[in-house]
C-alpha cells in the first residue's frame, strides 16, 4: 500500500515526489510517457516570470512571485541551468505605454524589482527591437531554464531516496477502496491512501475516473520556431504588451545559447505538431516588437499545449467528492515559474493536514549536475578523458557531446531509455544537424548500454522504432 500515488510526471508531479522524499512515505510517481517532463513541460518558452502579470488576488499571483523567488536555490540544490536574461516588455504606443504602468503598479506592490527604459535607451540594449516601440518595461531578475533538466533532476533525486518511478504507465482507471483507491495501469495496479492528480492537459479526465470534475481543461496550442545557437539575436526576453489572449509572441534567449520566437494560443487544434498557420501567425507578431528577424537561421519547429483550466486560475484542491484526491490542474503558464511554489503550497495545505509527514533522516535533496565536456576548462577536459577515454570520443559534432556523457546519462537514475532521452539529458540532435550525425551513434551506444539489439532502440515511445530489421 503507497501512502501517495502522483499520477503526472511533468515539472509539478516531479517537483512533488522530489520534496515528498523529504518524508517516511511510500510513495509512486506514474506516467504514461517514456520520459519524465515528455508533455507540456518539454515544449514552452522555459522563463521564470517574475509575477507582476497575473491579476490581484489569484493562486497564480501569489505562487508566480513565490516560485520566481524559489528558483535560483532550486537550480542550484539540482545542479540545474539558470540564466538571469531580464525581460523588456515592450510598448507601442500610448495606449500600450499605459498598460505598462498597470504592470508597473503591480510589480511595485509585490515587490518585484522593475526599471523604466525610454525608447533610446532600450534601443541600445536591444538594436533588433522594432521601430513602432516607443517605451520599456526592463524586469531584470526574470530568469530562464531548461524545463526538462529541472524535471529530469527532482526525479532522479525523488528516486534516489525512494520514490518509485513508472514510465510507460498510463493511468486507465481508478478504484475507491475502504482505505483510500486503486490506481489502474495496463502492467501493475497500485493501492494508495492518496492520489495527487498531476495529470496536465488531462488532469479533468483523470478526476473523471473518481468523482465529476467541477472545471475542464482544454488545450491551446503554442508554436515556435528555434534559432540557431550561433545567431545572437536578442539579449533580453522580448515581449509585446500581454492582452487577453496571453503574453503574446516573444523572443527568448535560451540558457543553450538558441533563441525562441513564438509561441501563438490556439484553441482549435490539440496536436503537438506545428501548423502554417500557427507559424505565418508567430512570423506575422514577432514583427510588432522587432526587426531584422533571422529566420533563415531557424534549425527546427515546435508546438506545445497549455492545460488551460475553465476556471482561469490554479486549481489546487482536494477534490469534494473524492476524499484524498488531491487535483494540481489548469497549470498553464506560469506554471513552470510557479511550480516550486505550487508543490509547497499543495503539501502544506492539502497534504500535511491529511498525512503525518515524518522527516527521512536519509533523504538527500541536492544532485551533483552531470559532468557537461564544453562546460570544463581545458585541464579539466584533459583529466576526464584520462580517466574515462569515452570522453573524448565525439558523438554529437554540433554541440560537442562525447561518448562518455551519453553513457553517464544513460546509466543515472531516471536514466535515459530512448533516443530523445538522451537528447533531452545532454542534447546530442539539438544542433544544427537535428540528429542527423549523431543519432545512428546514439542508438548504438543505447543498446550496447541496455543490452538490447538495435532494432529495439526506440526514439521515444515502446513503439517507436528506428530500426525495423537488421540486413547484412
Ligand atoms: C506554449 C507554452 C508556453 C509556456 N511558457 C511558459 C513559460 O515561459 N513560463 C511558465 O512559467 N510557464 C509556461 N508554460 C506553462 C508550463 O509549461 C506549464 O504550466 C507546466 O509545464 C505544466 O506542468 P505540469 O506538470 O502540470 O504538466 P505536464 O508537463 O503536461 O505533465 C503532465 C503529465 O501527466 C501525464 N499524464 C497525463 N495523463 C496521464 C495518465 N492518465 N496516466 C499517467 N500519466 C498521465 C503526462 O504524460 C504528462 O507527463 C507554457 C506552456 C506552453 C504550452
Amino acid at each position: 500500500m503507497y501512502d501517495i500515488v502522483i499520477v503526472g510526471a511533468g515539472i509539478i508531479g516531479t517537483l512533488m515526489a522530489r520534496e515528498l522524499s523529504r518524508y517516511r512515505l511510500k510513495t509512486a510517481l506514474i506516467d504514461k510517457e517514456s520520459d519524465v517532463a515528455n508533455e507540456t513541460s518539454m515544449a514552452n518558452s522555459a522563463i521564470v516570470h517574475t509575477g507582476y502579470d497575473p491579476e490581484d488576488g489569484t493562486l497564480k499571483a501569489l505562487l508566480n512571485v513565490k516560485g520566481a523567488e524559489m528558483y535560483p536555490q532550486l537550480c542550484r540544490e539540482l545542479g540545474c541551468r539558470i540564466k538571469q536574461t531580464g525581460a523588456y516588455i515592450a510598448a507601442c504606443g500610448e495606449e500600450e505605454e499605459a498598460h505598462l504602468e498597470i504592470l508597473a503598479d503591480r510589480a511595485e506592490r509585490r515587490g518585484i524589482e522593475y526599471a523604466w527604459l525610454s525608447n533610446e535607451e532600450a534601443h541600445i540594449q536591444e538594436p533588433n527591437l522594432s521601430d513602432h516601440v516607443t517605451r520599456v518595461l526592463d524586469f531584470p531578475t526574470t530568469c530562464v531554464i531548461y524545463p526538462w533538466e529541472v524535471a529530469i533532476a527532482a526525479a532522479e533525486t525523488a528516486v534516489k531516496n525512494g520514490t518509485e518511478l513508472y514510465l510507460n504507465h498510463a493511468c486507465t482507471g481508478i478504484d475507491r477502496t475502504e482505505t483510500g483507491y486503486v490506481v489502474h495501469t495496463k502492467d501493475r495496479d497500485l493501492e494508495t491512501k492518496m492520489i495527487i492528480n498531476c495529470a496536465g492537459i488531462f488532469a479533468d479526465e483523470l478526476y473523471a475516473m473518481v468523482g465529476t470534475p467541477d472545471f475542464e481543461i482544454k488545450p491551446r496550442k503554442g508554436e515556435y520556431y528555434v534559432l540557431d545557437n550561433t545567431v545572437h539575436f536578442v539579449k533580453h526576453i522580448v515581449f509585446p504588451v500581454p492582452s487577453a489572449k496571453g503574453k503574446g509572441v516573444l523572443a527568448v534567449p535560451t540558457v543553450y545559447g538558441n533563441t525562441l520566437i513564438g509561441p501563438n494560443s490556439d484553441f482549435s487544434d490539440p496536436e503537438i505538431t506545428t501548423t502554417a498557420e500557427g507559424l505565418a501567425y508567430v512570423r506575422e507578431n514577432i514583427t510588432k516588437t522587432l526587426k531584422n528577424i533571422p529566420l533563415n537561421m531557424s534549425i527546427r519547429t515546435f508546438a506545445g499545449l497549455r492545460p488551460s483550466g475553465s476556471r482561469g486560475d490554479f486549481i489546487i484542491e482536494e477534490a469534494k467528492d473524492a476524499p484524498g484526491f488531491i487535483n494540481i490542474a489548469g497549470i498553464e503558464s506560469p506554471g513552470l515559474a510557479s511550480a516550486p511554489a505550487i508543490v509547497e503550497y499543495a503539501i502544506e495545505n492539502l497534504i500535511r493536514p491529511k498525512t503525518p509527514l515524518e522527516i527521512n533522516e536519509d533523504a538527500v535533496m541536492t544532485r551533483e549536475r552531470p559532468v557537461v565536456m564544453s562546460e570544463l576548462s581545458e585541464e579539466e577536459r584533459t583529466e576526464m578523458i584520462r580517466r574515462d577515454p569515452r570522453y573524448a570520443n565525439i558523438v554529437c559534432r554540433c554541440e560537442q557531446i562525447s561518448e562518455g556523457e551519453v553513457v553517464a546519462c544513460i546509466n543515472r537514475p531516471c536514466g535515459a531509455r530512448t533516443v530523445k532521452g538522451v537528447k533531452k539529458r545532454v542534447r546530442p540532435g539539438m544542433g544544427r544537424c537535428q540528429g542527423g550525425f549523431c543519432e545512428p551513434k546514439v542508438l548504438a551506444i543505447l543498446s550496447r548500454e541496455l543490452g538490447i539489439p538495435m532494432t529495439e532502440v526506440v526514439l521515444d515511445a515502446p513503439d517507436s522504432r528506428i530500426l525495423i530489421r537488421e540486413n547484412r
